[in-house]
């Protein structure tokens, strides 16, 4: 398998190339040449296996430039029932039965991982993949992120003691809620560096991305990043819509629809891809919050990215984007792979604040299975107590946005609803909606309590730079 990239470089690149890399040279995503496709033969074949094999499976189609051996060893350390405490690793949770009008309505578990996130489901992989790679080159990598929450926690847990990597992770300080600094700061791990900003989110972006400017700083010190165009994350979720297919289905002749709680476009990208392959996909539901620049698009067709005014500080605050990083992916799909309009749209439309795509275009979109929807703080305060009190289930103010939309779009279809967090990382929204505070998992009980390791530093490049400078290994 080979990757190009969606705005015309045609250079072909294998798996571990575009392992490391964020943006293609040319300020495209990369994407495979081609989606390799799984029969029903395969289908039924891979509807007994355990989450690592099938994982290996999906994985090897796309990645051959590890040896099989290897790329097997590297899956079968990540998904384990002591990282995701479960054996089915993502296992689906009845919410309502099949009824007059619509299927069965379950929510699959993506956030038993360490970070209590969706995000680790592709994250612990990605942390064993960089391990292996670099130790393969002989090279190290420092990690420069920013946060404000499940991104950091979850680079930070997946990286942690790992050979020939160290993770600066920008945070705006005292802004992410208790639970999520304990879990970030209360790391001892001498590889992992928790810089509080004194500032808002955006400083902390905008340092990553001055520090990243700097071509030759950069290339000094060894500097990357982990965030969600990385490919190898994106592919690592993939794996997950299969895993619910089958557990939510007894033979092939089915189908499902996901309803997906979307920032940057990442998961339900991943689903985009599953569908391509061949799972039997009916609908690919995007449900987002207040900031709802894709439902928007998924209604009308107009791609209009918002300014730093128009971007609202919410309760589902990891959906809070003023545009979808991982988008531009299915839009190249979307044009038949049509490099030049890619890149007309995404390199100098959407910096002139977006585009409208055309009506032969915008029609395509239903045969991709996509619709949308949003959802407020309102909807998901009543969400939650409704899930509550109808199923017993407790959930998480972004899965509430999911069950919020898959509610308003039934069909006689089975709807798997993604679960992207657990309530105990959103503790104020959950004692808002149901004046208690959320259940947490066994062994976090005190961790607010826990030593801290942090360093405040002002909002400013060169402190950062400094400190990365002082700080990575040679
Ligand atoms: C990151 C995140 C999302 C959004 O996922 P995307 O891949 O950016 O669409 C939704 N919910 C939670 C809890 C998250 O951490």
């Amino acid at each position: 398998m080979k990757y190009i990239s969606t705005r015309g470089d045609r250079t072909e690149r294998r798996f571990c190339e575009i392992l490391l890399e964020g943006l293609a040279p040319d300020g495209g995503l990369y994407l495979p040449t081609h989606y390799p496709k799984v029969d029903g033969a395969t289908l039924t074949r891979w509807r007994g296996l355990g989450y690592a094999e099938l994982a290996f499976e999906i994985l090897s189609r796309y990645i051959d430039d590890i040896p099989p051996a290897d790329l097997k060893a590297l899956v079968d350390k990540t998904y384990t029932v002591a990282a995701f405490g479960d054996p089915a690793i993502v296992p689906l949770k009845p919410v309502r039965p099949a009824g007059e009008g619509h299927g069965a309505l379950m929510l699959e578990a993506l956030s038993n991982g360490p970070t209590l996130a969706f995000k680790d489901m592709a994250m612990q992989l990605l942390g064993n993949l960089f391990e292996y790679e670099l130790a393969r080159r002989g090279e190290t990598l420092n990690i420069l992120g920013a946060t404000s929450g499940d991104t950091g926690s979850a680079a930070e847990y997946a990286m942690r003691g790992k050979r020939g990597i160290a993770v600066f992770m920008l945070s705006p300080l005292g802004r992410m809620s208790p639970f999520q600094q304990a879990q970030m700061f209360s790391l001892q791990d001498a590889n992992i560096h928790n810089l509080a900003v004194e500032g808002v989110f955006d400083d902390c972006q905008d340092i990553v991305k001055a520090v990243s400017a700097d071509l030759d700083f950069k290339r000094r010190h060894k500097i990357g990043t982990v965030n969600s165009i990385n490919w190898a994350r994106l592919l690592a979720q993939v794996v997950y819509y299969f895993a619910g297919y089958f557990q939510a289905t007894k033979t092939n002749d089915e189908r499902v629809s996901f309803t997906v709680p979307s920032g940057n476009f990442g998961n339900v990208c991943a689903g985009h891809v599953a569908r391509m392959m061949g799972l039997p996909i009916e609908r690919l539901i995007v449900a987002t919050n207040e900031n709802d620049v894709l439902d928007e698009f998924f209604r009308t067709g107009a791609y209009r990215v918002r300014g730093s005014a128009d971007t609202h500080e919410t309760s589902s605050p990891s959906m809070d984007i003023s545009k979808a990083s991982n988008f531009e992916r299915f839009v190249f799909d979307l044009l038949g792979r049509d490099t030049a309009r890619t890149a007309d749209l995404f390199g100098t439309q959407v910096g002139q604040g977006g585009f409208t795509l055309d009506a032969a275009s915008f029609a395509r979109v239903a045969g991709y299975g996509f619709r949308s929807g949003r959802s407020s703080h309102a909807d998901r305060l009543a969400t939650i107590r409704r899930v509550a009190a109808e199923s017993g289930l407790i959930v998480d103010p972004h899965t509430a946005d999911g069950l919020k939309v898959a509610s308003e779009q039934p069909g006689p279809e089975t709807m798997i609803v993604l679960e992207t967090a657990l309530p105990a990382k959103f503790a104020s929204t959950l004692v808002e909606a149901l004046g208690q505070e959320p259940p947490r998992p066994a062994g976090l009980e005190g961790i607010e309590a826990l030593p801290k390791r942090v360093q405040t530093v002002p909002a400013s490049v060169q402190v950062v730079k400094d400190y990365v400078a002082a700080h990575a290994p040679a």
